[in-house]
Parts: C-alpha cells; sequence; structure tokens
C-alpha cells in the first residue's frame, strides 16, 4: 500500500509485469537478462506494489510453455503477491486452444497476445487465427490483455474489433494504444460495450491518464508497470502525484479496478505500507 502525503493509504495492484528470462535480443530494451520472481516481489516491497499480475518475456519462437511454467510457479510461491496470466503464441494454433484449458486449470486469470512481436505477420482481429482463442479463453472467464499501439497489426480499432465480437470478454489495451492513444480514445466513445479497459504502462504524459479517464470512464483505467523495463517510482507517481486525480479515481486505477475486474478480495490489512515519497 502506498501512503500519500495527506495520509490516504491506497492498495497497489501492478496490473503489467514480465517475468523470467529474455532471449538476447531482447535484453537491449529491458536492461536485465532474468527478471525473477524474487527481484519483483523485492521492487514491489521498495514500492509498495502488493500484488502484481505476471505474464513472460518475449520468446517468440516458443509457444511459451517454459515461460508459462515459471509464471505459474512465481505464484505458487507467493500467492499473495503474483497473479499469473498465460502468453500465448498463436502460431501454436493446434496446442492453443488445448493450453489455454490446461492454464485455466491450473489458475491462470488472463491471457496476454502481443500482437507486434509474437505474430507480427497477421492482424490481432483475424477471425481465422485468434478468435478461436479468445472464444476459448471466454469460455474460462480470463480477461485477455493485448499490447497496444502503432504496429499495424495491433491498433486500438482492432481490438475495439474483437472487443465487438466479445462482448462478454474484457480487453486490456497494454500502453493505452501508445502513440495511437487518440483513437484509443476515439474507439472508448463509440463501442457500445463496456469491456475496453487500458493499462498506463509506458504512458508518458501524466495529463493523458485524465483524458483517458474521461473517455473511457474511471474505473476502465488501470495501473500496470512493465516491469522489468520502466520503474516503479514512475509509473506509480505519474498517476498518484502527477496527474492531479481526485483520490478516489486514483484509487481505483492504482488498484480497486483490476481487484473488481479479477473479483479478487486481499486481506489489506496484511500488506505493507510506503510513503508515497520514498519510491
Ligand atoms: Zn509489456
Amino acid at each position: 500500500m502506498i501512503v500519500t502525503s495527506s495520509g490516504t493509504e491506497h492498495f497497489v495492484f501492478d496490473g503489467h509485469v514480465h517475468l523470467g528470462r529474455a532471449r538476447p535480443y531482447q535484453t537491449s530494451n529491458v536492461g536485465v537478462d532474468a527478471y525473477h520472481a524474487e527481484d519483483l516481489i523485492r521492487d514491489m516491497d521498495q514500492a509498495g506494489v502488493d500484488m502484481a499480475v505476471a505474464f513472460p518475456r518475449a520468446e517468440p519462437i516458443t509457444d511459451y510453455t517454459s515461460g508459462n511454467g515459471y509464471v505459474l510457479e512465481a505464484a505458487r510461491r507467493y500467492p499473495t503477491r503474483i497473479v499469473p496470466y498465460a502468453r500465448i503464441n498463436p502460431y501454436f494454433a493446434d496446442r492453443c486452444l488445448d493450453q489455454i484449458d490446461q492454464y485455466a486449470a491450473r489458475g491462470v486469470r488472463g491471457i496476454k497476445l502481443h500482437p507486434f512481436k509474437d505474430f507480427g505477420a497477421t492482424a490481432v482481429n483475424s477471425v481465422d487465427f485468434i478468435h478461436p482463442i479468445l472464444e476459448r479463453a471466454g469460455r474460462h472467464g480470463l480477461v485477455v490483455i493485448i499490447h497496444s499501439g502503432g504496429p499495424w497489426n495491433a491498433t486500438p480499432t482492432l481490438i475495439g474489433d474483437l472487443a465487438l465480437s466479445f462482448p462478454s470478454v474484457n480487453f486490456i489495451l497494454a500502453h493505452a494504444g501508445g502513440e495511437l492513444e487518440e483513437d484509443t480514445m476515439v474507439v472508448a466513445k463509440l463501442l457500445p460495450t463496456s469491456n475496453y479497459y487500458v493499462d498506463c504502462a509506458g504512458v508518458h504524459n501524466p495529463k493523458t491518464i485524465g483524458r483517458l479517464v474521461r473517455a473511457l470512464g474511471a474505473d476502465h483505467v488501470l495501473f500496470g508497470s512493465d516491469r522489468a523495463s520502466v520503474p516503479y517510482g514512475f509509473e506509480i507517481s505519474k498517476i498518484a502525484r502527477y496527474a492531479a486525480l481526485d483520490d478516489q479515481t486514483v484509487a481505483g486505477i492504482l488498484g480497486g479496478n483490476l481487484l473488481k475486474l479479477l473479483g479478487i478480495e486481499p486481506d489489506v490489512a496484511a500488506y505493507q505500507r510506503v510513503d508515497l515519497a520514498a519510491i
């Protein structure tokens, strides 16, 4: 929990962490070869982060059996801190659907798709390629977080099309559409469904967070750090200090909204308090 200068306490739930080993060609933009569960817990403790969603780092030549296994094991060791999602590589088409069944049985709460790194030649709204995966995820009540941004196959519009096609599945646009954040806000206004969420990972201008709140609704904007890439201090402070949001909105973005989305009710008394000014 973080404690603000006025003494308000906020439960902090990070919806976007990459755990495990990185392939050599992936280290340049992350800076570390491996980000283990112990590294994450240490960083969370320092920054007042109570829970974190974790999924594997990019290994697009694999079906993520190894990476997902690592994340599941981390969640088993830290059940009150780490919530597992499975990263799915749609190129392993036949295996994917069975994998989703198995991961759901092992406790994952969502799936992660990365159109840019894992299936760059195919649009994320492909009926033949992606719809079966989403149908299966929906059957298990899993949320679907998708890297969003400028890559042609990961735009807010294509993900909006998925939200229309699968109204009972909740979609989270990682990075809020990135450089296409304006498109995210327009799509959110046009969509008749309420299953279109964003995380703030990498949103660099704190003012954008207030605009996302107005466009999507305060309960559809989520905290996500993209650890190990970005330091917690910036990702939390831009929401809790620099975005000029009221306490209730901050509380929702930092943790309340994702707790509600996943139906998790933590024992908040059991988590440590950290001063916001110290992170
Ligand atoms: Zn990420």
